[in-house]
Parts: C-alpha cells; sequence; structure tokens
C-alpha cells in the first residue's frame, strides 16, 4: 500500500490568497461598475530591462547554431555569471565571496524551501512571525512541528515582529539552532541595522547555530548604512547562509534566476560531533538534484551587471521605491502607523483593528486590494501590507480613493 507524508496533512491549507479571491469576486459581482487596483501583489509589474531583452536575444541565436549551442551546463551555474555576482554583489561592498561559493538556481523559493534537507530532523527552528510562509510549510512537510494549534505550528520557536521591538525580531530566550531572517523583510519592509544583524551573528556563533538570510530585496536598499549582505557583518561567513534572487531586483519573476551563497568555512555538525562544511553537503544536494538554470536566462542575469543594466534595474527599483514612499506617507497622513516603504517595496500598516475588517473596507469603499497581514502570521492580526509593485498612475489613483474613502 503506498502511504503518503502524512506531515503534509498539518499544513494548515492557504486560504489567503483564496479568500482574497473570492471578496474581490463578491465585490466585483455586486459593483460591475467599480474598477479595482491591486495593490495586493508581491510580484512586480513592469517589463524586464532593456539590457536583460538583449542578450536573452542573443543569447536565444547561439542557441540555433551548432558552433555555439549549450547543452547541460555546470549544475552550480555558469562561470560568467557567478564571477559577476561575487564581484558586483559582494566585493564591491566589501564582502568576501568567491565565485565557487554561489549555487545560481531557479528562484530563492525552491532555494529557501530545499535548504532544510541538509539539516537533522530535530534542529530547533527559529521562525520570525509575520513571515514568508515558505519558511513555514517546508519545514512542516519535512516533520520538525505538531499539527498546528491556534494557528502556530508546535515545534518551531517564533519571533515575533511588533511595533515593540520595532519589525526587528529579539535574540530568542530558549536554544534555536536554525534562523531564518528576511531583511528587507516580506510582508512587513523592516529593514535590519548594521548592530542587529551583528547581533544575531554573534547569537549563531556562540550557540553554533545557522543563519538563513533571505535578502532578496537587498536591491531596494538605498540608505548607505544599511547592510545589503549578511557578509558584510564580520564572522558572518562562518554562520550564515545567504539567498538572492534576480525577481524583484531585475523583474525575474517570470523568467526564474537566483543564487545561494554557501561559504566554505560555514559548518554544520555530525552524529559524532565532528564539523562537515555545509558548501561540500550542497553541492551534493544541488548537483544531484537540479540540473542548472537555462543558458539565456543566466545571460540575462549577467547582463543586471552591464553599465546599461546596472543603470536600467536602478530606474525600475527607484519606480517601486517612489511608489512606496507616496503609500506611506498617504497612509501616516490619515494617521495610520506604519513600517516599510522606505529601503523596501511593501508597507505594513498597523490598522488598529482587524485586518480583514480593514481589507474590506479598503476593497468596498475605495475599491483597492491589498493583503492582510494575518495571513503571513498572528503578529499580523492587525495589520494589512500595501504593496509598491504597479504604475505610479495605479498608486496614485488608489491612494485618492483611499484617502477620500477613510476622511
Ligand atoms: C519574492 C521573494 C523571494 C524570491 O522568490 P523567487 O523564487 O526567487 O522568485 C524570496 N523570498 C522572499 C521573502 C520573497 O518575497
Amino acid at each position: 500500500m503506498i502511504r503518503i507524508n502524512s506531515h503534509y496533512q498539518k499544513l494548515q491549507a492557504s486560504y489567503l490568497f483564496a479568500d482574497i479571491a473570492r471578496r474581490v469576486a463578491a465585490f466585483q459581482a455586486r459593483n460591475p461598475q467599480q474598477s479595482l487596483i491591486r495593490l495586493g501583489i508581491g510580484d512586480v509589474t513592469q517589463p524586464l530591462p532593456a539590457a536583460c531583452i538583449a542578450a536573452l536575444h542573443k543569447a536565444t541565436d547561439e542557441m540555433a547554431n551548432a558552433s555555439s549551442f549549450r547543452g547541460y551546463g555546470p549544475e552550480q551555474g555558469y562561470d560568467f555569471l557567478r564571477e559577476a555576482i561575487a564581484a558586483y554583489d559582494f566585493r564591491a561592498r566589501g564582502a568576501q565571496v568567491d565565485a565557487d561559493e554561489i549555487f545560481v538556481s531557479d528562484g530563492a523559493k525552491s532555494d529557501t524551501g530545499n535548504i532544510q534537507e541538509i539539516f537533522a530532523q530535530d534542529v530547533r527552528v527559529a521562525i520570525p512571525d509575520p513571515v514568508y510562509p515558505v519558511y513555514v510549510d517546508t519545514n512542516v512537510m519535512a516533520g520538525r512541528t505538531e499539527a498546528a494549534q491556534d494557528g502556530r505550528y508546535p515545534g518551531f520557536v517564533y519571533l515575533d515582529s511588533t511595533a515593540a521591538n520595532g519589525y526587528v525580531p529579539a535574540l530568542p530566550s530558549e536554544p534555536v539552532d536554525l534562523i531564518y531572517l528576511c531583511f528587507p523583510n516580506n510582508p512587513t519592509g523592516a529593514t535590519a541595522t548594521r548592530a542587529q544583524l551583528a547581533a544575531w551573528v554573534e547569537y549563531a556563533r556562540q550557540n553554533r547555530a545557522l543563519i538563513l538570510f533571505d535578502a532578496a530585496y537587498e536591491a531596494f536598499i538605498r540608505d548607505p548604512d544599511i547592510p545589503h549582505s549578511i557578509y558584510e557583518i564580520p564572522g558572518a561567513r562562518e554562520v550564515a547562509i545567504e539567498f538572492r534572487s534576480f525577481s524583484k531586483t531585475a523583474g525575474f519573476t517570470g523568467l526564474r534566476c537566483a543564487y545561494t551563497v554557501v561559504p566554505k568555512e560555514c559548518m554544520a555538525w555530525d552524529d559524532s560531533g565532528q564539523a562537515v562544511p555545509l558548501h561540500a553537503l550542497w553541492t551534493r544536494r544541488h548537483t544531484t538534484k537540479f540540473n542548472g538554470v537555462s543558458y539565456p536566462v543566466q545571460r540575462a542575469a549577467e547582463a543586471v551587471y552591464s553599465p546599461e543594466g546596472q543603470q536600467q534595474v536602478h530606474a525600475l527599483v527607484d519606480g517601486y521605491l517612489a511608489n512606496a514612499r507616496t503609500i506611506r506617507s498617504a497612509f501616516e497622513s490619515m494617521g495610520f502607523a506604519c513600517t516599510g516603504g522606505v529601503n523596501a517595496p511593501y508597507v505594513w500598516i498597523d490598522t488598529q483593528r482587524d485586518a480583514w475588517e480593514f481589507f474590506d473596507l479598503l476593497l468596498t469603499r475605495a475599491g483597492v486590494v491589498c493583503t492582510p497581514g494575518i495571513g503571513f502570521g498572528r503578529c499580523g492580526q492587525q495589520h494589512v501590507r500595501i504593496s509598491a509593485f504597479n504604475s505610479a498612475a495605479q498608486v496614485e489613483q488608489a491612494l485618492q480613493r483611499i484617502t477620500r474613502a477613510l476622511s
């Protein structure tokens, strides 16, 4: 008899996006004339930079000729891309990362989801709340928790991000082994200072723990004092793996390219207490279960680092950041406490009431769709996330409608 992985039955069905879709559809049916503006999405809306498109076309033509055709490439990615990443994303910022420590992949979702399988079943996992749900669900699937109770999984150590701590969680009061951190944060838009990251690195070093640092929104950082990489913190190479993606940086959500950094000094321990380099384990995992990102897509990612690519990506992100600033200041002038919206494409609004009630208010009175914070964890129960991923005109119009509806 073929049986299932019963840990899957512990997963809480994610009603969030289905619930949003149902409420939106019901509203549209009642109000067919009302145009809707969607500020709920965590997906980019603007087209790929011209430099990436040109590189894609060129690489596609290469694939059409026997002399320049490429079949299987290295699973970890082509050297041209790994070298460009090491030089521009790390060495240029004073962080030491070598090209052979970079694993190119099809997404930070897959990487942040897959990484947990190289760790022991009984590691204690620290999960921020609110959180990108991938970290939670993949550890539940792997059997590291009991079934959920009141929306939380016994077995995780939750790290609350609230107004009281500025949405940057404090160090845990009980021991943990694996720590997920995401800055700039989805959903809160909060960023971590150098001192805050240094405290986490120090914690990991003291406790032989490991930090999984998701920097998918790194390109949105404009404040020169905020670190872009965990490796800007001394000592982080021994205790941190970093995830990056071209998705939000360069509009690659539909093209698919990301990478993970596993420094050679990064260790975990085996059953006999022997230190094992995680670089070797992840190499084994990645080369066994993944066969590389397509050649044209890696050429498109490489083009992000060309002078034109850099200028175009910067302009793209600047557009979203301008939207984010406008959203935040509009809500602040209506008296709401907000975080994010600077150095991040999301604004996290303290609504002072139930998140779904506020969602319905924006939908029915302004025709604007946001994301209720409760979908990201218990700490989001009176927050909503507003996304800057839309055109300036749509954002402007949405804010006019909201201001009118709430005043
Ligand atoms: C969007 C996002 C990613 C990137 O996912 P891809 O699979 O690379 O598109 C990773 N982490 C967070 C928190 C995100 O919001």
